[in-house]
């Protein structure tokens, strides 16, 4: 047995047989054609080039209508690549001067241009880096033939093992057949990472080194919560996964029925229940869960598959999209550009920094950028028309921050007045609590804002100084560390004796070992991934707020996140004694 470490890209357990995927640089060997051969070379060329702009036109269409438009656009983007003249032209002219079967052209023509955007540090060009490989390799499995749809074939419950996989690929995978998906190289918010997401199949990526140990057939174990990939794994580790999986199973449908009930202690105390989402398309999954709102929208994701940033009109039509779907009643949340550091850059891309975590990025970063700050801002107060919106800002550090964002505010609003163009007077503001200092002050922003939303994934790795994304420093990083409860704590009655609201919508809220402890260190609002949502409801309903604040007392007491951790679990049993773990 073998256990490797990489980055979840989306939850869930898998266990099956592997498929070993070759897709790694197809080696095209040079040949050329003879010179009578090159007018039927070129029509293979035409037509591999027509079908191939015709598929993804078709997979636009499909992933449109299956996962919004958001997921559609990354395959318009292959159709105009693949129809792209230069390209073409580019193509033919090599074959024609030196004879190059259509193949290595096509090849040679694209990876040139993979290099030219190699290594450049831009996130955009990798973005057109990954769609030139997605392009080649649509391209070559037409022209080679028979490669092209194998893992629409693929019969058994198989779980998919690769160097890489293209968003194309991803998008064929047939959720009846390909249970997971494991890849060598990616990060957790690449393109195929995020369609994994929508697609809600299990995926780890970055796993470094792992196709030479593993063969086709071989059983496997793949854990998105942790990002872990188990190879060969011994009886005693499958058992305890064949239990994760039924417990998983058995927790979906078991809450399914809590879909339309409240989220209200035994003792009556209502909770907030909301949803996190990136695509506008996801909103209604927030409803299907039985949220009672979008407690957080984070508008970077629209960035995916774009080379320019988003025009007033598209973030406009986005937020509208999800507005009207939770309806005049459900709160929405739109949290302002978080760009930067393990985000989406703005189109330009962002300076190099030594350490973009603690550089220009977010909030800081719109602040310095007013343009692209005031065009969401502008498209988000003309959305508040549609619905109950709310806006956010992320990453605030200092009261000034704060106050700089809430004045550029009030010059959008005006602007906007005098242009007589409609909107919302008196939007509910609030701002992140997700670096340390944001906490600290917490007594004082609350005076600015009309809620709090604690941002937990962030909180946790500036408090610890324990990057969230980096394995190895994985054991600082915890939730439940006294420090981080500490601040937690002191949030939340910085808020609650202002009056305003106080929500955690870190991953943190969607974890029913946290419930309690929540409750009772004062959090009535909790915003979560939207799966989540019936499982902490079903925690909720089986406690008192008496039995949260004795949590969170003794909790407080503890000096390790071990102790606390171990302690939670124990209780967790205790209300939930009908088996949760
Ligand atoms: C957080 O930091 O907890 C948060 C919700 O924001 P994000 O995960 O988008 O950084
Ligand atoms: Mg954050």
């Amino acid at each position: 047995m073998e256990t490797k470490h990489g980055i979840p890209a989306s939850p869930g357990i898998a266990i099956g047989p592997a498929l070993v995927l070759d897709t790694e640089g197809v080696h095209i060997p040079r040949r050329t054609v003879p010179a009578d051969l090159i007018p039927s070379e070129l029509a293979r060329l035409q037509v591999a080039l027509h079908q191939s702009t015709e598929d993804s036109r078709r997979r636009e269409q499909e992933m449109t209508t299956r996962l919004g438009k958001d997921i559609g656009k990354i395959f318009a983007s292959h159709a105009l690549l693949l129809s792209d003249q230069a390209l073409r032209y580019d193509i033919e002219m090599l074959m024609k001067a030196e004879s190059y079967s259509a193949e290595y052209a096509v090849s040679r023509c694209i990876r040139s241009r993979v290099k030219s955007l190699d290594d450049t540090g831009n996130e955009i060009a990798q973005r057109i880096r990954a769609d030139f490989i997605d392009v080649e390799k649509q391209l070559l499995h037409r022209l080679l033939g028979a490669r092209g749809d194998s893992l629409d074939l693929a019969a058994e419950n198989v779980i998919v093992l690769a160097n890489d996989l293209t968003p194309s690929e991803t998008a064929i995978f047939n959720t009846k057949t390909v249970r997971a998906f494991a890849t060598e190289s990616g990060g957790p918010t690449s393109h195929t990472a995020i369609l994994a997401g929508a697609l809600n199949i299990p995926a780890v990526v970055g796993l470094g080194k792992l196709l030479n140990d593993v063969s086709g057939g071989d059983t496997v174990i793949i854990d998105g919560y942790e990002g872990l990939i188990i190879l060969e794994p011994d009886e005693a580790t499958l058992e305890r996964y064949r239990e994760r999986l039924r417990e998983d199973e058995h927790a979906t449908d078991r809450y399914e029925s809590l879909r339309d009930s409240e989220a209200i202690t035994k003792d009556g105390a209502v909770v907030r229940l909301l949803g996190n989402i990136e695509f506008p398309s996801e909103a209604k999954a927030c409803i299907e869960k039985g949220a009672g709102g979008v407690g957080l929208y984070r508008t970077e994701f629209l960035y995916v598959n774009k080379t320019d940033d988003p025009t007033e009109d598209e973030h406009y039509e986005a937020y509208r999209e999800v507005l009207t779907v939770l309806g005049p009643n459900r709160p929405v949340v739109i949290r302002t550009l978080d760009l930067g550091a393990d985000k989406f850059s703005p189109a330009g891309g962002a300076p190099h920094e030594r350490n973009p975590f603690l550089g220009l990025r977010s909030v800081r970063l719109c602040l310095q950028n007013r343009p692209l700050f005031k065009t969401q801002l502008r498209a988000i107060l003309r959305a508040s028309c549609h619905g109950d919106l709310r806006i956010m800002f992320p990453m605030v550090s200092t009261v000034l921050e704060l106050r700089q964002c809430l004045s550029l505010l009030r010059e959008v609003e005006e602007d906007l007045h005098e242009a007589g163009i409609d909107y919302k007077p008196n939007v509910p503001v609030g701002t992140m609590i997700e670096v340390p200092s944001a906490a600290i002050m917490a007594d004082v922003l609350a005076k600015q804002v009309s809620f709090f939303s604690l941002g937990t994934n962030d909180l946790v790795q500036y408090t610890l100084a324990a990057d969230r994304n980096n394995e190895t420093v994985a054991n600082l990083y915890s939730p439940v560390d006294p420090s981080v409860l500490r601040l937690i704590h002191q949030v939340a009655q910085a808020g609650n004796r202002q009056g305003i609201e106080v929500n955690v919508c870190g991953e943190m809220s969607g974890e029913a070992l946290y419930t309690a402890l929540l409750l009772g260190l004062g959090i009535r609002h909790l915003s979560a991934t939207p799966r989540k949502i019936p499982e902490i409801k079903h925690v909720i309903r089986n406690l008192t707020i008496p039995d949260a604040e004795r949590v969170a007392t003794d909790a407080l007491q503890m000096e390790t996140a071990r102790e606390v951790t171990t302690y939670l679990r124990g209780q967790l049993r205790r209300f939930l004694p009908d088996g949760a773990d």
